[in-house]
């Protein structure tokens, strides 16, 4: 099927903190699809009149169509406990997470969960997601039929973890290996979906069960690595005395072999200078996950440190510990993570976190971390045609906003500061309405 659609195009091409022309600002053009993949964007001044007869027309004249959002960081078992009260890491853990993660034994439920999660994320404009199921196998079964009937390109595993987790909640390093190694086979690069290796951090694993999620990259180097690392100080603490004989947090997951350039640590807060180095040059990326750490006190990302060191950072919304599945409102608190360090902590030179840059972080930029930038994040010819329609002025609010901007960058700050699901007019997943 081919299909035109017809406003004003927005995307990056690269990290506009590092090259000056890395906007892409197309107004009155036409991107085309054919088949769920873009095939050329023209300047509808240009577009011949074989080409409006030939090709079914989206008339989105006065609103922008951008990349579909990237999340690099969500629990698809924690969409239920969203804003749960008043705890930090490790005893929101054990006193929401864990009860509410063994429901996911059931497979049922599981694809109720699922089939509520995507809908969520789409409704919110994020067409691509890296994701922990739960221990159970089954978890990750059901979220996959889910994903594969809406065609998104997502990626999810099993969680891994065999100590400091309930009875109910344990697996073992043989049982973790086999059943996912089984979704590899099974899932792994079936039509846009890949696997990711997903132990769910140092302190639920033994020494055994990590290398066993090793030996899976070894044998399937094309594979995902996702889970946390550095997020909280006491998480940390028990971290080391668990691991007496490594060098740093990051150093427990080194020992295992689990830094390639397909492992995604999320949040990375309190890392120390050799882990810094050791991420930048495995080629690792790191989620930036604004609304969770800020929710659960765990402290400020250094933004800035990663952009120095060239390490692909990607926005998380860390559902549930995150408190919204909406990439407006996490880049929103972004920039406030950036301005507080900014105020705390002036030795490190912090910018404040641009328009520009938070838009490439949420497109691009999650694109390049999860190593997609081939698939998806920007709309040019080739790439998949996951998009959405946004229009930065629904609300009275909005509107009294935007008549004052005179720039772009002021329009586009205004959407990430007052934005939220109602600005996603619509989403298209491989050039698709959902
Ligand atoms: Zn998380």
């Amino acid at each position: 099927m081919q299909k035109a659609f017809h406003g004003t195009l927005l995307y990056f091409k690269a990290d506009p903190n590092q090259t000056d022309d890395a906007l892409v600002h197309l107004p009155n053009h036409v991107l085309f699809t054919n088949n769920g993949i873009i095939e050329k964007v023209k300047a509808y001044t240009e577009v011949s009149a074989t080409e409006k007869s030939n090709y079914q027309w989206y008339n989105f004249k006065d609103q922008w169509i951008v990349p579909g959002f990237i999340d690099t960081h969500i629990h698809y078992p924690q969409t239920e406990m969203i804003g749960a009260y008043g705890e930090a890491l490790l005893e929101w853990l054990e006193k929401y997470t864990f009860p509410t993660e063994r429901k996911f034994e059931d497979y049922a439920y599981a694809k109720e969960i699922s089939s509520f999660f995507l809908n969520e994320l789409l409704k919110n404009g994020t067409t691509t997601a890296l994701v922990f199921g739960s221990v159970h196998k089954n978890s990750v079964e059901a979220f996959f039929e889910e994903a594969e009937q809406r065609n998104l390109r997502m990626i999810c595993g099993k969680v891994m973890m065999d100590r400091n987790a309930p009875e109910y909640l344990v697996d073992t390093p043989e049982s973790s290996y086999k059943e996912s190694k089984e979704l590899i086979e099974k899932w792994h690069n079936k039509g846009r979906l890949s696997y990711a290796v997903t132990p769910r951090f140092a302190i639920t694993s033994t020494q055994k069960q990590l290398e066993k999620a090793g030996q899976l990259l070894l044998e399937y180097p094309d594979v995902y690595l996702h889970t946390h690392l550095s997020e909280n100080q006491n998480e940390i603490a028990f971290t080391k005395e668990l691991f007496p004989e490594a060098k740093n947090y990051l150093g427990v997951y080194k020992q295992a072999n689990l830094l390639t350039k397909k492992s995604v640590f999320a949040h990375c807060i309190h890392l120390e200078n050799e882990e810094w180095k050791d991420l930048a040059n495995h080629n690792c990326s790191i989620a930036f996950c604004p609304t969770s750490n800020l929710f659960l006190g765990s402290g400020l990302f250094n933004l800035e440190k990663a952009e120095e060191l060239n390490i692909h950072v990607g926005m998380g919304t860390d559902v549930g510990a995150g408190t919204s599945f909406n990439m407006l409102n996490t880049l929103n608190e972004a920039y406030k993570v950036t301005q507080l360090r900014k105020g705390l902590f002036p030795e490190d030179n912090q910018k404040s976190l641009s328009p520009l840059k938070a838009f490439y972080l949420a497109t691009l930029g999650g694109a390049k971390a999860l190593s997609l930038e081939d698939q998806i994040g920007k709309l040019e010819p080739g790439m998949e045609a996951d998009f959405n329609i946004i229009d930065p002025a629904v609300s009275p609010l909005q509107k009294l906003r935007m008549k004052s901007v005179k720039t772009l960058e002021e329009a586009l700050f205004g959407l990430q500061i007052l934005g939220n699901s109602e600005n996603i007019i619509a989403t298209f997943v491989m050039g698709k309405s959902n």
